[in-house]
């Protein structure tokens, strides 16, 4: 028996990139689908979110004079785009899986809904929930909260580039000490940022646990679902 038995996985579009500057590194993608292959042999029933910002961000595009939603519109395209690869990659390692999507668009995705899902994860099918939810102003951690509290995931497992969180930005402060865990409420009062705060309340008041860790060391993923501690847990 694993620690879970259904998790949330968040991933970053930006870590999609790997050295790149731009787009879809394919080793990297190749890392990403061997890692959740290996956690599905054991089991578990695997909801997935992937980001968009490998791709465009509607933020930066308004800074660039883009109009806000149309921005936001593109990004949540942007997100789907990495979904697909993801099942595509998926895929080539027999790995059943389905993308749905959060804006009706059919044939490149099923049009989501909770029970669909269930249904589907049941059955052993990874869901792959791509275009957010579906609306602008939010992010792919907020999509990624909303989807996890839907499914009634056990956690949000949420892959980074750096290994937990930690008293200050340790790519900036060499002092920064790392947490093995720590409640939302001191996320706050620390004024850390894991995650926008819209897509961390959300959390917190549904009670989902996020278990933040490296998900770009190759292996990390199943060392999480073996109950290795090697993140940061935020909870309650
Ligand atoms: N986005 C949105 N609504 C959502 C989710 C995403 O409008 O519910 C847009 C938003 O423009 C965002 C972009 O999609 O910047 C890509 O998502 P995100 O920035 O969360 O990707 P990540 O940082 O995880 O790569």
């Amino acid at each position: 028996m694993t620690k879970f038995k259904r998790i949330l996985l968040k991933l970053s579009g930006e870590s999609l990139m790997g050295n790149q500057n731009y787009g879809i590194d394919s080793q990297r993608l190749q890392d990403y689908a061997t890692q959740i292959k290996d956690i599905h042999q054991m089991g578990v029933q695997i909801g997935i979110v992937i980001g968009g910002g490998n791709i465009f961000r509607g933020l930066s595009g308004s800074q660039k004079g883009f109009d806000r939603v149309k921005g936001d519109q593109m990004g949540m395209c942007a997100t789907v785009i990495n979904s697909l690869a993801l099942s595509s990659a998926l895929g080539a390692l027999g790995v059943k899986n389905k993308v749905l999507t959060a804006i009706r668009m059919e044939p490149i995705g099923e049009f989501y809904s909770k029970w669909k899902a269930i249904e589907a994860m049941e059955a052993g099918y990874i869901c792959i929930f791509s275009a957010g939810t579906g609306s602008p102003y939010f992010t792919t951690d907020t999509g990624s909260s909303l989807r996890g509290i839907e499914i009634e995931a056990d956690v949000m497992l949420k892959g980074t580039r750096v290994d937990g969180i930690y008293t200050a930005d340790p790519e900036k402060d060499p002092t920064a000490t790392k947490f093995s865990e720590i409640t939302y409420d001191e996320i706050y009062t620390r004024g850390l940022q894991i995650m926008d705060l819209t897509a961390t309340t959300m959390c917190k008041e549904n009670h989902l646990p996020i278990y933040v860790f490296n998900m770009d060391i190759v292996g990390n993923l199943k060392k999480v679902i073996d109950g290795e501690p090697i993140g940061t847990l935020v909870h309650n």
